[in-house]
């Protein structure tokens, strides 16, 4: 236990997820019946399909194919931006079925994320941050011991005392549809840090398995204008340079 660090693979997508949306966009254009749709999508023309269905902005058969993603070493203060997204599905490691408990003698302390501002002011200062862990290690297990002692889920209410820096683990399913909108908004500079860092890994996973569906993933200003006016970073052409290296 202790300190974490981002991990995050898919763990299943739709089989062939290029295909499946191809055949959407396909029936929707060609005069074919159905029986006729899984003979004949090429992978060319599959190509062919999605670039077409992106520049006309014909964006729903991109619902067909869905990915899920395996997902640790974030935080809880992660966790609540992301589960803002209302179109992904989600299962969450529970803090009240699954203790925080330090095993005391080895003098471990719960699993956390130590932002990377904290870590580039030093060793001296890591140290502190991972002194406070572990004094609110104390103030749970103090907690923990008290509620269970009066016979009640002391993990429900122990929980209430540990910080937005501990870990969570999460199983996340987007559509294509639902990723692509959230890499437009947390690809980009104005995401927090963490929850951008997360969108990029997913981005790179995604490109290896749908290639066409993701080739313009990422922030909005990769596409078009900055949607952030006032609070734009500014550094467009940078960001574009830097998602060019994505493909
Ligand atoms: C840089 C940044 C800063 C932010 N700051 C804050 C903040 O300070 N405070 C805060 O509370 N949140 C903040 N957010 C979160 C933000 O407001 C959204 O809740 C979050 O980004 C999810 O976006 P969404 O609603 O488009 O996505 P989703 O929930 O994934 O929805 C996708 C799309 O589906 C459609 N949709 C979904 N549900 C509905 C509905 N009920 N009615 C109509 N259309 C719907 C919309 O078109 C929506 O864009 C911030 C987000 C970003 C990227």
């Amino acid at each position: 236990m202790g300190r974490k660090i981002l991990y995050v693979r898919i763990l299943r997508h739709s089989p062939e997820p290029e295909e499946i949306v191809a055949f959407g966009a396909k029936l929707c254009y060609s005069p074919i019946d159905v029986d006729k749709l899984d003979t004949g999508v090429q992978s060319k023309e599959q190509g062919d399909f999605i670039s077409k269905l992106m520049e006309l902005g014909h964006m729903s058969p991109l619902e067909h194919a869905s990915f899920t993603f395996a997902i640790e070493g974030v935080s809880r203060s992660l966790l609540a931006q992301i589960t803002r997204h209302r179109i992904a599905s989600f299962s969450v490691q529970s803090q009240r079925y699954v203790s925080e408990h330090s095993a005391k003698s080895e003098g471990q302390v719960f699993d956390f994320i130590l932002p990377p501002r904290i870590e580039a002011l030093g060793e001296e200062y890591i140290e502190i941050y991972q002194k406070q862990m572990e004094k609110i290690q104390e103030w749970y297990d103090f907690w923990l011991e008290k509620l269970e002692e009066t016979g009640g889920q002391g993990k429900e209410d122990a929980r209430f005392i540990l910080p937005n820096a501990a870990e969570t683990k999460l199983i996340l399913t987007m559509n294509a549809r639902e990723l692509l909108h959230f890499f437009n908004l947390r690809c980009c500079n104005r995401a927090q840090w963490e929850i951008r860092k997360l969108a990029e890994q997913m981005l790179l996973e995604v490109k290896k398995i749908a290639p066409n569906i993701f080739k313009n993933g990422g922030p909005e200003c990769l596409s078009g204008p900055c949607p952030e006016g006032k609070m734009t970073c500014g550094k467009g052409a940078e960001v574009r340079s830097k998602y060019a290296q994505f493909n």
